[in-house]
């Protein structure tokens, strides 16, 4: 019995390390870098990617392998590749088929690393990224693709933004101009919604979010669906459809069928790169992934608690929140996650941003943390912290406001969530 016919619930407990007779029931943590073969030739062989086989954790590791499976199983995709952050798995995800000379689109509305990463850091190494109103009409979007366009990139839900991404729309519009889309699904996890079922090709994630869910190890995904024929495209993605000198001339496609764009992910970049995460913190990981369908449905559960009761408060200037019926994104969200979306939350006081910050310092529970998206609810004002590199320019592009405040609600009991806003707000007044 495969466990990728399993419901999302059993393949967060089940899937990815199957022991066999006599082995450790959990996850056993491989903290080992290298693994023992009987002979030169055998090692030859899986040096030639003739043989599967761990030799090497830097390119593979049974703890991390097994935790990867899991992942692919959640988003029902044929393969998956753990970094060590998710900033690592994005720049993989877009320079696995990317090179010097290339573009690709971006909807704006992104994590601010991200922004950085495909504004600044990506345009260094040659690879120009065009960032595009994710709202804009399919006509607006083909504007700007350009024949050496090779991926189409969004967030299923924007941090912190709270903007759902028309998965159907974008990957219609990508699937037109030959190549795939790229969704980062950070923050519905793949209990709330699954890309793939939507025409999304890659799926990337910060694991260090929902995934891990406890704030306890930094980690990224990438999934691949095994849906995009990149031989269709062949003079397009030459990296994975021509003979990679690398590897002894051997080609991707040819060798690996379906599971080319990840086996190419692995064994190329990840070999050349590095990135990889710790054994130990894919143990860590692991265990938050045995939970994250009890936790995500609490996190909707206390957000929209949380989002109503912000949405009707006199202080409360606007708040975005995607299970809201006035929210802009209501409708997208009923499709694309009727189950719920997550815990983040949006939202601006009125006053002015002194007030923002003395409603933040008032709070006693809830944390300033830089971080976002795990059990305990915690608030960061992006515009001061995570987006501070950006002029307020680039903040609109990123879908930022100056007076944006992200609470990122946990799974403690709403009510004393509730009572520690109220306090924080009404001594601001
Ligand atoms: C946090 C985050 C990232 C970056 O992940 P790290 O694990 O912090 O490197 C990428 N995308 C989204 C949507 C995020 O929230």
């Amino acid at each position: 019995m495969t466990t990728t016919k399993f419901k999302p619930g059993t393949i967060c407990v089940q899937a990815g390390w199957k022991p066999k007779k006599g082995e450790p029931r959990i996850l056993p943590i491989y903290q080992s870098t290298t693994f023992k073969y009987d002979n030169s030739e055998q090692m030859a062989r899986l040096f030639d990617l003739k043989e599967e086989g761990y030799f090497y954790s830097r390119l593979q590791n049974p703890t991390n392998d097994s935790v990867a499976s899991k992942i692919a199983a959640l988003e029902g995709g044929i393969g998956a590749m753990l970094t060590s952050s998710g900033q690592a798995a994005n720049f993989y995800a877009v320079f696995n088929i990317c090179e010097a000379g290339d573009h690709f689109v971006c909807a704006s509305a992104v994590y601010g690393g991200t922004f950085n990463l495909f504004s600044v850091t990506l345009k260094k190494l040659g690879i120009d990224c065009t960032f595009i109103d994710a709202d804009a009409s399919d006509e607006e979007i083909d504007k700007v693709f350009r024949p050496n366009t090779k991926a189409l990139f969004g967030e299923t839900l924007s941090n912190p933004g709270m903007a759902v991404l028309d998965i159907e729309k974008f990957a219609r519009i990508a699937h037109r101009h030959g190549v795939p889309l790229i969704v980062d699904n950070t923050f519905a996890t793949p209990i709330n919604c699954r890309p793939f079922e939507w025409g999304a090709d890659i799926v990337t994630h910060s694991t260090t979010k929902y995934m891990d869910g406890h704030a306890s190890a930094v980690g990224g995904a990438i999934v691949d669906s095994g849906h995009f024929d990149w031989d269709a495209h062949a003079d397009q993605f030459p990296g994975l459809t021509r003979p990679d000198e690398s590897y002894h001339g051997l080609t991707y496609t040819r060798a690996f069928g379906k599971m080319a764009y990840i086996t190419k992910a692995t064994s190329q970049l990840m070999r050349d790169l590095g990135s990889i995460p710790s054994p130990q913190n894919s143990f860590y990981l692991n265990i938050g992934l045995e939970t994250l369908h009890l936790r995500m449905p609490r996190h909707c559960e206390n957000a929209q608690k949380v989002a109503e009761w912000l949405k009707v408060h006199p202080s409360v200037k606007w708040v975005h929140y995607p299970g809201l019926k006035e929210d802009k994104y209501y409708q997208l969200a009923q499709k694309y996650m009727p189950q719920g979306s997550c815990g983040v939350i949006a939202f601006a006081l009125k006053g002015n941003r002194e007030d923002a910050i003395k409603f933040m310092d008032a709070l006693q529970m809830i944390c300033i943390v830089t971080h976002v998206a795990d059990a305990r609810t915690c608030v960061l004002h992006p515009a001061s912290h995570t987006h501070r590199q950006l002029s307020d320019e680039q903040l609109g592009e990123a879908g930022v406001a100056p007076d944006l405040i992200r609470l990122s609600v946990g799974i403690e009991d709403a009510e004393d969530i509730l009572a520690d806003l109220s306090q924080a707000i009404n001594s601001i007044r």
